[in-house]
């Protein structure tokens, strides 16, 4: 089986269309989301409706929570609580109820999929202990787990754990082995933060003991034209260019 990953799509429906019409191409079996469907972007029904007509398996993210009214977003920027206070305005009832009833963990096929941290929605894995204890906890799981994946910092990442000590991979494509573990991150869909604007997504295949990145560009400025047509702040348009 092999799993397309993706995540923090964060209500971007030209880059959800343009990265799952990539994965169409990519013999996946099964497309993963790490939460934050909703929140910053102008289409959170949209994106909601595909996932849930696709069948892509989902997380819960902190903007999917407060948008849900599980939590109120007092601890978001001003531009984040905005987003989320008019987004809660136009979920129908049953997305919201779809939001609502998310799980904060999936294990799929050796793996364990998480939003912030495996203990906590909002917790963003910065440093090197953030990665260190998350490592820790992957071990302690039952069955221990060498496979994490992860969103919410929008940054995409892949940390590695060989012999008690944790590197940063740079390539493309990462291996790993019964000795070797990994932390991932595959970027966020909706809004890059790494200084890239494309959109991002990995591609996860247990058989072949790889996890591959990608990138796909989108109509970035349709996306924007919504935004601002929807009276949400320009900020929030303007990152999308610069992917930060
Ligand atoms: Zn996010």
């Amino acid at each position: 089986m092999r799993y397309a990953i993706i995540s923090d799509i964060h209500s971007n429906l030209e880059a959800l269309r343009a990265v799952l019409d990539r994965i169409t191409g990519m013999k996946v079996d099964v497309t993963c989301c790490l939460g934050d469907v909703v929140g910053y972007n102008a289409n959170p029904n949209e994106c909601i409706d595909i996932l849930r007509d696709e069948r892509i398996r989902c997380l819960m993210g902190n903007h999917d929570s407060r948008a849900a009214g599980l939590e109120e977003p007092d601890d978001f920027n001003p531009s984040a609580a905005r987003a989320v206070l008019w987004t809660r305005e136009q979920l129908t009832p049953e997305n919201r109820q779809f939001l609502h009833d998310l799980p904060r963990e999936i294990r799929v096929d050796g793996s364990v999929l998480m939003h912030g941290s495996l203990n906590d929605t909002d917790q963003y894995i910065l440093t090197a202990n953030d990665v260190r204890d998350q490592f820790r906890i992957l071990r302690e799981l039952s069955p221990p787990t060498r496979i994490g994946f992860f969103g919410h910092t929008h940054v995409r990442v892949a940390f590695s754990l060989l012999d008690g000590a944790i590197q940063i991979e740079q390539n493309d494509s990462i291996r790993f082995s019964d000795d070797r573990s990994c932390l991932v991150n595959p970027g966020s869909v909706g809004q890059p933060r790494d200084g890239d604007p494309r959109a991002a997504f990995a591609v996860y295949d247990p058989d072949a003991r790889e996890i591959s990145f990608h990138r796909v560009e989108y109509d970035i400025r349709a996306c924007q034209d919504k935004v601002l047509r929807a009276g949400l702040p320009p900020r929030l348009a303007e990152r999308l260019a610069i992917g930060r």
